[in-house]
């Protein structure tokens, strides 16, 4: 059972024409300095007002110039002719019986406001002692993971800094983390989600995020660090980069520098412990082969027993669960500290494979424990209303790449 809402409501429906002025969602410190004095501030005042912006976008979470109350009135209105601090459109937003959350969110290309907007999911998972935010990185996904439901969605391209950082703080509103907000009306289904992690009293709704939604991180990888640079930033929303897990399916050469210039946890997609099987499920591991990605992993920069890497491996009946295949993984991981995370297979209309039994997980799950292996098997969440792991796809059809480049004359 489910809860739906459609929020499209008019003042969201009324901004079709073409926002000329520029958003300030995801400028990092610089940029945002760069751009207040091109609109004529000097260096020292550039910077003190930069440092209120960020504090209003990131901690309050105000959307309006107006609500500045330190900035004075002609300089909110001058901001406000030519700024936007700009969210998502909500198109839905779905609530599981369990309590996850997932919403379509709408964006408008900001390069060519005149372009159709893209729509992505971003799924909320509130469990006892945490709440985790699965942020998308990418519209659709260039690669074609056999499982995976958004492998079979073209790219139609890659989210801004803005756009991937306007998913958490959409999701921090509707959620109430913002001082003085208000969980929103579910109807009293869904008693409210109260992570108790992050900061010694951080009752905040969301304390992780994931980069597990729609698309592959690592081929975003400027928007995605600057984005997470700017979720983790302590004098904004003040995310723990130990909270903050990016998900990759294996781009090698993006590994090390994520380590060493974002130092966010590391999770691998590796789903197979044979080139022959996963160049199968997992194409990427025709470029880049597991020798090569586990030796990334092993030299993943500030990689510790306290700072593991999270190996993710779907559950396919037949496929990849025998013992032989548990065996295995534990000789290849051998050495680096780590996790691994059985998924069973979540199923989407049109998918071949199926997910293994629970007798097979569990077996499969013991010989990965008796080898000293913390190994959670993932209990699918917001199965109700699609949401679980690899089930995201937006329906804008429309929105090809194809259809895209004939809009644009390309
Ligand atoms: N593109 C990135 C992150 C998004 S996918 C990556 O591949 O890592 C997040 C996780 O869900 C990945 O481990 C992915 O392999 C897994 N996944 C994809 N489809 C799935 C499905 N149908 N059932 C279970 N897990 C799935
Ligand atoms: Fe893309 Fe990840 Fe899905 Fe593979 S599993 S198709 S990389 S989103």
């Amino acid at each position: 059972m489910s809860v739906a809402l459609n929020l499209d409501h008019a003042a969201n429906a009324g901004r079709a024409a073409v926002p000329a002025r520029r958003s300030l969602v995801g400028l990092g410190r610089p940029e945002l300095r760069q751009t207040l004095m091109s609109i004529g501030l000097d260096d020292r005042e550039a910077k003190m007002r930069s440092s209120q912006l960020w504090n209003w976008m990131y901690v309050n979470g105000v959307t309006d110039f107006e609500r500045m109350t330190n900035i004075q009135k002609g300089f909110r209105q001058t901001l406000a002719d030519k700024f936007l601090l700009d969210r998502p459109d909500i198109v839905t937003e779905q609530i599981s019986i369990d309590g996850t959350r997932k919403w379509l969110f709408r964006f408008r290309d900001p390069q060519n406001p005149n372009l159709p907007p893209v729509e992505v999911e971003t799924v909320y998972i509130p469990e006892e002692d945490r709440g985790t935010l699965c942020v998308s990185s990418q519209v659709g996904c260039t690669l074609t993971c056999s499982f995976c439901h958004t492998g079979t969605q073209k790219l139609v391209r890659n989210l801004t800094a803005g756009e991937i950082l306007g998913q958490i703080l959409m999701a921090r509103e509707r959620l109430g983390d913002f001082p003085g907000g208000q969980r929103p009306d579910d109807g009293g289904l869904v008693p409210a989600p109260r992570g108790s992690g992050g900061s010694e009293g951080d009752s905040r709704a969301i304390t992780n995020v994931v980069m597990m939604g729609m698309g592959e991180p690592l081929y975003n990888y400027d928007n995605v660090k600057q984005a997470l640079l700017i979720a983790s930033d302590e004098a904004g929303i003040s995310l723990s980069k130990r909270r903050i897990t990016l998900s990759t399916s294996g781009v090698v050469p993006q590994i090390e520098p994520t380590g060493r210039e974002i130092g966010v946890m590391l999770a691998i997609s590796l789903h197979a412990v044979r080139d022959d099987l996963r160049d199968m499920l997992v194409p990427i591991n025709k470029k880049w082969p597991l020798k090569e990605l586990i030796q990334a992993c092993r030299d993943y920069p500030g990689l510790s027993n306290a700072r593991r890497i999270t190996f993710e491996y779907v559950m396919l009946k037949d496929i990849n669960d025998s013992d032989a295949d548990a065996r295995e993984l534990v000789r290849l991981l051998a050495g680096i500290p780590a996790k691994i995370n059985l998924i069973p297979f979540n199923p989407w209309p049109g998918t071949n494979y199926d997910c293994s039994s629970s007798a097979r997980i569990e077996r499969f799950a013991d010989i990965v424990n008796n080898a000293g292996y913390a190994s959670p098997v993932r209990t699918p969440r917001g199965r109700d209303i699609f949401a679980a792991c690899g089930q995201l796809k937006s329906e804008t059809e429309r929105l090809k790449k194809v259809d895209r480049e004939a809009l644009s004359g390309a």
